[in-house]
């Protein structure tokens, strides 16, 4: 079958899909993308090709840049195509997203319904990282009474059953007590069937160091080796995604498990990133990395571990061991000591800062003060760069022999079937503490890397943290440019791809996403623009409000915006949604608030985010007014159609925290080059944001909103006109604050 038989046949697939449905109503823009992904995905060449033909031309790569505004029905315009062609080609859809929302929506109701509509029948599987699912070797050694309070079950020939007792007796005996509990409950329900060990399916969502112990890690897993192996909660669900057809993951996980085989072969698939504008973002997430160079007994006991276990499978390489663990130590230390020295000024908490840890909201995260020095231009002080040479050698040193007793282990459980559960707890025991190990090395090469001339040097930078008496110094390093990284590690292996979002462009260009993406030259790539079907001018108001204060005057501008606000919120009848930049902003709005209106404002960390929603929605379906106050996570993916949202507020635009040390690394580094961060990358960043935020105003055909903004740059501005060039087009009235 030819490219373009291969595209007509997915979207006669796609027109049948909307005719057979009554559900799936039939939009012009919807068909005018689902064409392009028929189009981008029939051009792409995948599989293996021949190495040894020389001549042979690089295989055809097709990637689609497609902005669909709210409302196209984007999901059903790229999955039919995709699912249709992939059956047809015999290969596979791999859909990634940001968030888990749009997950649920892909697994719980668009894919059983295509599933019912499309001719051929095709499997789908939802693909989480391993750790989200229990070990069941790690759970039955914590349940199953090794390590226990007082228990007389730890075998004779347990190596650590002695670190282990100590470790008990550090803990306050109730908290060890609890942890065992659960374990335990844990156990039974699986035994029982009554669990199916994903820890997202728990009734109560377990502490990260409660469930951490018991995940399925790929460092502590020795795979088929395993004496569970074929019961293995992980593997069963591998299994799963290799039966798939279509798999739905997550950026995360899409760029963590390159080259892992947990997730179809890039070169061998149609791969759709849905909410792409988050792609940039995460690739920086994921290639960044930490060390801390303060807490190091995971040091010594990694060491005695490695010791122990290596003369019991006889690896000679682990005579260095004694000498790269403690030199690691001692050198980690003198540089915790420099960082200090040439740092510390930077790195003492202000007076505010101090103050801020008795100002945290209920229900948020404790604030430990947390204060950072950013290294300049990426160029390492002369003092730091002979440490961390030292700490990157004995690292690579240490990790060496490591691998060195991992292989021996998993020989000697392929010999000794009979060992095997001893084994692989051992092997356990290493992988535990290794990913530290490992993590230390990337952080201390990464800050020694320099960039060649011209290129951008990575973003490198020390934090202080201060939690009661306790003090920690970190490292931390970061690639500089998304668009690089995803160049490198993504890129390079896809073969057809269709990213989209109804945020791709900021100032109505596709420029500033290619560019951070790392599509920007690319011949393979194909942009699109697909219009929302909404007549946002008829549907939508955007009154822009001007106070007297400059909004760069946070404290004026704070005041005037706050009583401009309250006045506007006192005539919301039905549901409101009210965002803003900063949780110091939200906090005055909330003490301003008078008594009267109290009782319908609900903020953000105040309640759990689906018990805030909930009651949100009962009180607007009551025909009560309900308002919701929110930062920038609930100017993303925020579904609040009808009542629910017909006044939306946009307190101050929305620009990147100031203190984002890779912002601020990148911005430096393009002021040395003679370009303009503002223009170049605070403005495009914005605009998305902004948009983003203006989107959760209009949700159907049907809805009518009003958008207030008090952010006088919108109109007063020449960005700000850029920023109102992204924005949907509503209908502009000005006034004064
Ligand atoms: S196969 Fe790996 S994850 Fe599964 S039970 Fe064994 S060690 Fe744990």
């Amino acid at each position: 079958m030819s490219a373009q038989q291969w595209a007509d046949q997915a979207l006669q697939s796609f027109d049948a899909v909307v005719q057979a449905t009554g559900g799936f109503r039939s939009r012009p823009g919807q068909r005018l993308m689902a064409e392009q992904v028929a189009q981008a995905f029939s051009q792409a060449q995948l599989g293996k090709i021949d190495a040894d033909d020389e001549d042979a031309p690089p295989p055809a790569r097709s990637i689609a840049v497609i902005q669909a505004g709210t409302g196209v029905g984007k999901s059903l315009a790229y999955s039919v195509p995709a699912i249709a062609m992939a059956l047809e080609r015999g290969t596979r859809v791999l859909i990634s997203t940001a968030t888990v929302a749009l997950q649920e929506q892909l697994v719980a109701k668009d894919l059983p319904a295509l599933a019912a509509h499309i001719a051929k029948p095709f499997r789908f599987a939802l693909a989480k990282g391993r750790g989200r699912y229990v070990c069941k070797l790690k759970l039955e050694r914590l349940a199953g009474g090794v390590g226990a309070p007082d228990d007389g079950g730890i075998p004779d020939d347990d190596l650590f059953a002695e670190e282990e007792a100590a470790e008990r007796a550090r803990r306050p005996r109730a908290e060890s007590e609890a942890s065992m509990k659960f374990y335990a409950s844990m156990a039974d329900a699986l035994s029982r069937g009554q669990w199916d060990g994903d820890r997202d399916t728990l009734a109560t969502p377990p502490e990260a160091e409660v469930w951490s112990p018991v995940g399925a890690e790929a460092s502590s897993c020795t795979g088929k080796h395993c004496p569970m192996f074929s019961q293995c909660t992980y593997y069963e669900r591998r299994k799963e995604l290799v039966a798939a057809q279509v798999i739905v993951a997550n950026h995360d996980l899409l760029l963590s498990s390159l080259g892992a085989r947990l997730l179809p072969e890039l070169d061998n698939c149609l791969l759709v990133i849905d909410e792409a504008h988050h792609l940039p973002a995460t690739a920086l997430d994921q290639f960044a990395c930490e060390a801390d160079l303060s807490r190091l007994t995971w040091i010594d006991k990694l060491a005695s571990r490695a010791l122990r276990i290596g003369q019991l499978v006889e690896v000679e390489e682990i005579a260095d061991i004694p000498n790269d663990s403690s030199r690691l130590r001692a050198t980690l230390q003198d540089a915790a000591r420099l960082v200090m020295d040439i740092y510390g000024k930077a790195l003492q908490p202000s007076k505010a800062e101090a103050g801020r840890s008795h100002a945290a909201p209920r229900h948020s995260t404790p604030y430990n003060h947390i204060t950072r020095a950013r290294v300049p231009n990426g160029m390492l002080p002369a003092e730091l760069v002979e440490p961390l040479s030292q700490i990157a050698h004995h690292a690579d040193g240490f990790l060496a022999a490591l691998r060195a007793i991992a292989k021996a282990l998993r020989s000697q459980i392929k010999d000794q079937p009979d060992d095997a559960r001893r084994l692989s707890a051992l092997y356990a025991q290493i992988g535990a503490l290794a990913p530290r190990l490992e993590s230390l090395h990337a952080t201390a090469s990464l800050l020694l890397q320099d960039a060649p001339e011209g290129a951008a040097p990575a973003a490198k930078w020390f934090t202080l943290e201060t939690d009661g008496d306790y003090i920690v110094v970190k490292a931390h390093a970061s690639p500089l440019l998304p668009g690089n990284t995803l160049r490198n590690h993504l890129w390079s292996a896809v073969r057809g791809a269709v990213l989209t979002s109804a945020t791709l462009t900021s100032c109505g260009q596709f420029d500033f996403f290619l560019r951070e993406a790392g599509l920007a030259g690319d011949e393979a790539v194909t942009t699109l623009e697909v219009a929302s079907p909404f007549d946002y001018g008829l549907q939508g108001t955007l009154i822009a409000t001007e106070t007297r204060a400059d909004p760069r005057d946070a404290s004026a501008f704070t005041t005037e915006m706050v009583d401009a606000l309250l006045s506007d919120l006192a005539m919301v009848e039905s549901g409101a949604l009210v965002l803003f930049t900063s949780r110091e902003q939200m906090r005055q709005a909330v003490d301003a608030l008078p008594t009267a209106m109290r009782g319908i404002v609900l903020v953000q960390n105040t309640l759990p985010r689906q018990q805030l929603l909930a009651t949100h929605r009962e009180r607007v379906a009551n025909g009560e007014p309900s308002i919701i106050f929110g930062m920038q996570s609930f100017g993303e993916g925020l579904d609040l159609p009808g009542a629910l949202c017909e006044s939306l507020f946009i307190t101050k635009l929305p620009f990147a925290p100031p203190d984002d040390p890779v912002g601020e690394a990148r911005a430096e580094w393009l002021r040395g080059a003679g370009r303009d961060p503002f223009s170049e990358l605070v403005v495009p960043a914005t605009a998305i944001r902004l948009a983003q935020w203006a989107g959760r105003a209009i949700r159907t055909e049907e809805d009518h909103a009003h958008v207030y903004c008090y952010d006088k740059r919108l109109v007063r501005t020449g960005y700000g006109q850029r920023l109102l060039k992204g924005m949907p087009p509503f209908t502009l009235e000005r006034r004064l604050a």
